[in-house]
């Protein structure tokens, strides 16, 4: 089923609305304001001549000033009469009122001339209106005397109330008979009695023909003028009044409102259509326009619609002598182009609000709108660095292709997921879960080597990336962290870095720490290996232990997130200890399969300074699982040392018991060169951000060459951590460094699998 919200945008759901409103607005009376806006127009679009059947007497003027008196005699109408009847005139119908005595010779006269009349002459009689809108008998009807021998005919007018004539009645009933109005009279046109009919206004009241009543009863008329026609006598100069507002005639006397409305009859009987049969049409107009797309063709449509409306109706008008209300159908039209308009300007500013106008990428609203569900996942944006030099030579539009051949790369990386410009050198894209990460950034680093097309140019992109996880602060928050950690992987030479400034929330969030304990003893916390191959036979003589949580609901926790919060918490304790016995436990079984292996255990640089995990990790030594020989600590250090005489002296007691001593992640944060001269080391662990470009950035080579140096000078092992290539493998073995450490070679694996890569020789790729 369609909601509401979905049918209100359908064509037929715009037209509905439409049409409700249509019929509101003629219920409001809106509806016969705008019909009478558009009379005009409407009439002067049928604007023709009259019939010719009709001769209008006028009582103007100059007549008033030839008699001189007011009333007139009544010979001068005896005498008008008796004129025209000799001249042929079919009838004569008076607009003047004869109901009151004037002279006795003057009414005689006009009595003898009626009753010559042969029936031929109608008289007036006048209805008023009533309060209540109705034409009510009231007995102004004329002579008795006149009467006997005239027909009578009903003259009442009936204005709007807005003052203006529109209509004109068929008959009235008066004194409680019938009569024909003046205009059915003269036309010879029933009709019901108090019914109505629109008078015709398109005719034009200067193409009837016209007499002054002066020269009419003065006998000085050209009689062709009279012969065979209707005569309507009545009030044209000003002084008598007798004037009414017309549409688009103005405000004209009475007599020519009456002519207007015979002649209306003459040409056939008006009909009024109703205003469903408008809607109707203009609806069918309507489905149509509610499909415009654009605020262009919305306009051009509307418009095109309302006059072929108007077209429809006054053509059908024009043949058939029924009109149809035009308002209905206008309105019906400028409601549905209302109705549609604001829908295409929410779509258009939506549309406009989510898109970056240069490229056509989403933007960053789109991301936020996109990324609103509480996934939990990893975001990550790739800066391009270079993309103010290339907007600088190359101009917008090769600009645009540029940033959109990333997009596509980033895209094909992150396994066709949106790409969103987020800002102006700023692509982001979602990544799942952590192993992803990886994954992807790998796969990116080595799509984006290639050069790029852009404007049959190719042009390289210097791009860094940065990935946050998207917690529970949300995306906006992840966002802002992935953008300072491609900032800082920018400083640092790296291709990508990931936030870590959500430690604390992901504590918080997750209550990690208080389910670590937990997890210890139920199996989610494990040990991987990682091999560490000799550069001098490429066999392995090595493995780090490095610990693995894999958390019932959130999935997999990286160390670097849960090692930092038990150090802080005072759970690395048992943790260390774990890992230490596991990797025991595991090495003993390697070592009694006949595999001359170390293991190296990470130990956080603050611990040894701990005497009770000092004692129990002279403890595990004393049941000699495995010769402390067999073991390597790698000395992590998060902080400066608490207690660094401690610590030294501690780690000077491992050593004297054969346990070798490694300091990791030389180079960075705290283990600095002093430790070196302090510390009982027998292994140097250079930080794999060091070794990852040594082979491409002079600096890091130069870095890694001066340490091995070093190292061998004072007789300590060195190990480079985070080899990914074989070039950067081949620039090791040249710098004489003694073992290697990575991806290339292996990642951290589970104990079972490093049995059997020990069993068979390891293979790495060979050089490009
Ligand atoms: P680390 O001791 O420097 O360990 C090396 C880290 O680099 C590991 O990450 C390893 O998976 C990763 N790695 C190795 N080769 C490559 C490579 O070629 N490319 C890349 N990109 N990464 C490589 P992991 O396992 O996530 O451990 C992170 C850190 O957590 C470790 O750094 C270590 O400081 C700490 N950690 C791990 N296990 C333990 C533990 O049992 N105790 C303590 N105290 N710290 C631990
Ligand atoms: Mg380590
Ligand atoms: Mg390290």
């Amino acid at each position: 089923m369609k909601s509401a919200a979905q049918s209100w945008k359908s064509p037929l759901g715009i037209v509905a609305v439409a049409i409700a409103l249509t019929v509101a607005a003629i219920v409001t009376g809106l509806g016969a304001t705008v019909e009478r806006l558009v009379e005009p127009a409407r009439f002067a679009m049928l604007r023709h001549d009259a019939s010719g059947q009709l001769l209008v007497v006028e009582m103007d003027a100059e007549s008033a000033a030839a008699i001189k008196r007011w009333p007139w005699p009544r010979e001068y109408y005896a005498s008008a009469v008796d004129h025209l009847l000799q001249e042929g005139a079919k009838s004569i119908v008076f607009d003047v009122d004869f109901s009151s005595s004037s002279t006795p010779g003057g009414d005689a006269a006009f009595a003898r001339s009626l009753a010559r009349s042969s029936g031929l002459v109608a008289l007036p009689t006048f209805a008023q209106r009533t309060r209540t809108g109705e034409l009510r008998s009231i007995d102004t009807l004329p002579l008795p005397l006149f009467r006997r021998n005239a027909a009578l005919a009903s003259v009442s007018i009936a204005p709007d109330d807005d003052g203006t004539v529109r209509q004109a009645p068929f008959g009235t009933i008066t004194a409680g008979t019938p009569r024909p109005s003046l205009s059915a009279f003269i036309a010879g046109r029933s009709g019901q009695a108090d019914s109505f009919f629109p008078i015709d206004y398109s005719i034009r009241p200067e193409s009837i023909p016209r007499l002054s009543f002066v020269t009419v009863s003065d006998g000085h008329f050209d009689p062709a003028l009279v012969r065979g026609r209707a005569v309507l006598i009545g009030a044209t100069a000003i002084e008598m009044g007798d004037r009414y507002a017309t549409p688009g005639w103005g405000v004209i006397p009475g007599v020519i409102v009456q002519a207007l409305a015979a002649e209306t009859l003459i040409e056939g009987t008006p009909v009024s259509g109703s205003w469903e049969v408008s809607i109707a049409v203009a609806a069918m107009l309507g489905l149509v326009l509610a499909r415009a797309r654009s605020a262009i063709g919305l306009a051009v449509a509307t418009t095109a619609f309302l006059l072929l409306f108007c077209a429809i109706v006054v053509g059908f008008q024009a043949f058939t002598q029924c009109s149809y209300p035009i308002a209905p159908g206008i309105l019906l039209i400028l409601f549905t182009a209302a109705t549609r308009a604001p829908r295409m300007i929410i779509e258009r500013f939506r549309t406009q609000r989510l898109v970056d106008e240069q490229t056509g990428l989403p933007n960053r609203p789109a991301m936020l709108e996109a990324y609103q569900a509480d996934q939990r996942h990893y975001v990550a944006i790739a800066g391009i660095h270079n993309l103010g030099s290339v907007a600088a030579v190359m101009g917008p539009s090769v600009t645009a292709e540029f940033v959109l051949r990333i997009a596509d790369r980033l895209r094909l990386a992150a396994n066709d997921g949106s790409v969103f410009r987020i800002g102006d050198n700023l692509l982001a894209f979602t990544l799942g879960t952590h192993d992803d990460v990886e994954d992807v950034l790998l796969g990116l680093r080595a799509v984006l080597l290639h050069p790029l097309e852009a404007g049959n140019r190719k042009i390289d992109a210097s791009i860094t990336v940065g990935v946050a996880l998207v917690g529970a602060a949300g995306i906006e928050v992840a966002l802002t962290n992935a953008l300072l950690a491609a900032e800082k992987a920018y400083a640092q030479g790296r291709f990508w870095m990931e936030d870590d400034t959500d430690l604390e929330d992901l504590a918080q969030s997750i209550s990690l720490m208080g389910e670590l304990d937990a997890a210890l003893s139920g199996g989610e916390v494990y040990v991987h290996y990682q091999p560490k191959m000799s550069l001098s036979d490429d066999s392995i003589i090595s493995v780090e232990a490095l610990v693995r949580w894999t958390h019932p609901q959130r999935g997999n926790i990286r160390p670097d997130i849960f090692i930092p919060l038990a150090e802080q918490t005072g759970r690395i304790t048992p943790l260390t200890l774990y890992v230490l016995e596991q990797t025991m436990q595991d090495l003993a079984i390697w070592r009694a399969a006949g595999h001359d292996l170390t293991a190296a255990v990470n130990i956080s640089a603050r611990l040894v300074a701990i005497p009770s995990f000092n004692q129990s990790v002279h403890a595990m030594l004393d049941r000699n699982i495995v010769p402390a020989t067999a073991l390597v600590f790698e000395v992590t250090e998060s902080a400066p040392l608490a207690n660094p005489e401690a610590a030294i002296k501690a780690l000077q007691y491992f050593r004297a018991r054969g346990v070798g001593i490694s300091m990791d992640d030389y180079g960075t944060g705290q283990s600095t060169l002093s430790y070196l001269r302090t510390l009982p080391l027998t292994e140097l662990k250079i930080d794999r951000s060091f070794v990852e470009n040594a082979h491409r950035s002079r600096a890091d080579a130069a870095m890694v060459r001066s340490t091995v140096e070093l190292a061998h000078e004072l007789g300590i092992k060195v190990v480079a951590e985070g080899i990914e290539d074989v070039g950067c493998l081949e620039f090791l073995r040249s710098v004489r460094c003694d073992v290697a450490q990575g991806y290339l070679i292996s990642r951290p694996i589970p104990a079972r699998d490093i049995a059997s890569l020990l069993s068979a020789p390891i293979h790495i790729p060979a050089a490009a």
